[in-house]
């Protein structure tokens, strides 16, 4: 038998094994997920073992030259999910793999420090003649590990009075490995389960069901109205997955992963939960995994990429607000942690839980008229609460009659009310910074990014910043181009939001929560608890506070401008603007003073808006979908997307009709659109096309695209250009 190795280049004309001899020395020490060195041409690369199998061409077989790491990198459930993605996705498998076990190769290992033990037999210090080793010897007893520094810090002496007592041979000096937790420092009260209500039992028993019968996948969506009690479902799924001795996955969006979650899930099962998010450290990270890979943790709590987590056995996997654009990696892989989800459901026979209060039109249509999906519903808030009543506000008449201010006089008056009664406010504009657009107002200057074609947002620190690239530069006081002092800052952002609201509320105190906010390590936390304990009236932010929050002191929400979403190129932009129309309207009312939502709209009529305030899913499926039939998008077709980049336009624009010819003199039944410019002409210097492929049929989307991709790399001509495929894309631009 010969391993099978992938070699570690990301190219798609390397991707297939390559055998390799295992010589003598290394016999029965490599195996399946082993990272090995091979010789690859003239040189040596990095390479991962996914099998063993006999060569076809034994005589000419060159032998691995080391094994790298002890144990596997991978399990076989991830290897298998790893070939399926490149499959899928079109990317190396490589690729796909490295995104499961990357964590495992950022640190060197354990993190180990020197603790001190108390020797086994020895004479025990007598308190009247060495009244200091007593001490010691008493603190060391009761907490053996310590080190030097922290055993004499807590036994109140010099340290070298520890250092005499090693060398008495008292103390013995050893090596141990320090977890490194990410939660050490929030406190582990367990929580009492409350009661759950009949929806909630209903959903929790056909879950239990489905985790309680042999055989294949079984998927369930999960459809309840913000407040409904739908974390306690999962929780309880979980609780019953783990008594059945299986491992469980939750998933949720990384801005919705907040502290308060995690709270909850450790106050449930304290350290057998793993939580994995961008914010960690390397050997945090690591650590998690070990933990995960030892069994040690059996439930992973993290955004998308904790799909990718160790798990052996993986019984349950859970995906909250399923609809999220965040579970799409905007980056190869470019995968969809949904689907992944549930092809990895597929090999291991996993249950799949998908949840939202907005279902994506893709979800929906599978749990509804014969899909493969279960629905389950909660119709109703957690103790019989109201839902927010929703009132519009027509931001055109408020115009008309001369208020050209960012609030309009029901919102004024809203927000007045609630603080005069001490109740709280949350504000919501999906746009940080100060002003969107600086432009000049004698010629016309808009004010842009050199490196991308994107208008400068002004922050309040005096810098207008590019939100694509990071981009900054001190705001000019002189119009760069003419010269003159009519620079006039246009469009708002929170921190506009902000300094609008402390000039109308002197007294209020105001909290925002956006990413130029949570920069340092905690502030989330922080900015959220402060709200929560009631030491703020008002929060203002952006998507940020639209999700997962669950404040009953909150009585008003308001939303100052709807319609920012609602006209992006996108033939998503109306599902996206009523889901987040939905959630934000979600956070108010969640007390027993119930609570009103307050949308502001230049758009009163439009049917995402009129749906959101009426709180009509099904209203909204119903025309959405009719939409999309008629004009032939998902879930009624197929898509994908070549992105082409490069530096010089022209041979971006020439590579996507080169594309465009390949992708029909592949003779497959797909639609082409385009290829055009992005809407995003171009970032970090690099100009954007596309072209979008249409289909009936998935399959044929990745002939065309494949087709398509190879006739281009055979060409070698345009080498400075850069084509990336997205299958089933989540944005547009
Ligand atoms: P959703 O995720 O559906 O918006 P949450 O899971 O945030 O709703 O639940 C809303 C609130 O109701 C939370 O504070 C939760 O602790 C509480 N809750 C959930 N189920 C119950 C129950 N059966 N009895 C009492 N309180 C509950
Ligand atoms: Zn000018
Ligand atoms: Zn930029």
């Amino acid at each position: 038998m010969h391993a099978e190795v992938l070699v570690s280049l990301a190219l798609r004309q390397v991707d297939k094994v390559f055998h390799y001899n295992v010589p003598p020395s290394l016999a029965g020490k490599v195996q399946v997920g082993s990272r090995v060195l091979v010789p690859f041409g003239r040189r040596k690369v990095e390479g991962y073992v996914v099998g063993f199998s006999p060569a076809p061409n034994p005589a000419d077989l060159k032998d691995v030259a080391a094994l790298l790491d002890e144990g596997p990198l991978f399990t076989p459930h991830q290897l298998a999910l790893a070939r399926w993605m490149a499959a899928y996705y079109l990317c190396p498998t490589v690729k796909a793999l490295r995104a499961m076990f990357w964590p495992l190769l950022q640190v060197k290992g354990p993190k180990k420090v020197r603790g001190l033990w108390p020797a086994a037999c020895c004479e025990v210090p007598d308190p009247r003649r060495a009244p200091k080793s007593a001490a010691v010897w008493q603190v060391i007893q009761a907490r053996p590990g310590l080190s030097r520094k922290e055993l004499a810090e807590a036994a109140g002496v010099s340290p070298r009075v520890v250092d005499a007592m090693v060398a008495r041979g008292l103390l013995r000096s050893e090596e141990r490995i320090e977890s490194r937790d990410p939660c050490q420092d929030l406190p582990e009260k367990r929580i009492k389960p409350p009661v759950l209500h009949g929806e909630q039992i209903r959903a929790v028993s056909k879950i239990i069901e489905a985790l309680d019968q042999k055989g294949g996948r079984q998927v369930f969506l999960l459809h309840g109205v913000t407040g409904s009690g739908k974390t306690e479902v999962y929780l309880h799924a979980i609780s019953a997955a783990l008594a059945r001795g299986k491992q469980a996955m939750m998933l949720v969006p990384e801005i919705a992963l907040t502290p308060q979650m995690i709270d909850i899930f450790r106050g449930r099962f304290g350290r057998q939960v793993a939580v994995l998010h961008s914010r960690l450290s390397d050997g945090e990270r690591y650590d998690e995994y070990q933990r995960l890979r030892t069994g040690e943790a059996g439930v992973v709590l993290g955004a998308r990429s904790a799909i990718f987590a160790p798990l052996e056995q993986p019984g349950l996997i859970i995906l909250d607000e399923e609809h999220e654009p965040s579970y799409k990696q905007e980056e190869s892989p470019r995968y969809h942690a949904r689907t992944v989800a549930l092809r990895l459901a597929g090999y291991a026979g996993a249950v799949v839980v998908l949840g939202s209060a907005t279902p994506s039109m893709e979800s929906y249509c599978q749990a509804v008229g014969g899909g493969a999906y279960h629905l389950l519903e909660l119709t109703r808030r957690v103790g019989e609460l109201p839902l927010p009543s929703v009132r519009l506000v027509d931001l055109r008449r408020e115009l008309q009659e001369g208020n050209k201010g960012m609030f309009s006089r029901d919102l004024r008056e809203a927000i007045a009310r609630r603080l005069s009664r001490r109740e709280q406010v949350i504000l919501f504009l999906n746009r940080r910074g100060y002003s969107t657009l600086v432009v000049c107002r004698e010629c016309g200057l808009v004010l842009k990014c050199p490196h991308c074609d994107i208008s400068l947002t002004y922050h309040v620190s005096g810098r207008l910043r590019c939100h694509y690239c990071n981009y900054s530069v001190l705001a000019p006081s002189l119009c760069p181009g003419c010269g003159s002092r009519h620079v006039a800052y246009l469009g708002m952002g929170t921190q506009k939001v902000e300094q609008e609201i402390r000039r109308l509320f002197p007294t209020a105190r105001v909290l925002r929560l956006d990413s130029d906010t949570v920069g340092r390590r905690g502030a989330h936390r922080e900015i959220i608890d402060t709200f929560r304990e009631g030491e703020a009236d008002i929060l203002i932010g952006t998507q940020m506070v639209a999700k997962g929050l669950d404040i009953p002191g909150v009585t008003l929400v308001g939303v100052i401008n709807a319609d920012i979403s609602l006209y992006m190129p996108d033939f998503r932009a109306s599902e996206r603007t009523f889901q987040l129309l939905t959630q934000v309207a979600g956070r108010s009312g969640r007390g027993e003073q119930g609570g009103e939502v307050l949308i502001q709209t230049y758009s009163p009529d439009h049917y995402a808006v009129t749906c959101a305030q009426n709180h009509d899913y099904q209203g909204f499926y119903r025309r959405e979908m009719a939409l999309r039939r008629t004009l032939g998008y998902p879930p009624f077709t197929h898509l994908a997307r070549l992105l082409v980049t490069g530096r010089v336009e022209k041979e971006v624009q020439e590579a996507a009709d080169f594309l465009a010819q390949a992708v029909h003199a592949a003779g497959v039944p797909v639609e082409l659109l385009g290829p055009a410019p992005a809407p995003l002409t171009r970032i970090k210097d690099r100009y954007r096309w596309h072209l979008v492929l249409k289909a009936s049929v998935q399959s044929v989307l990745r002939e065309a695209a494949t087709a398509a991709l190879d006739g281009f790399s055979g060409t070698g001509r345009y080498r400075r250009v850069q084509v990336s495929v997205d299958i089933a894309p989540q944005s547009m631009m």
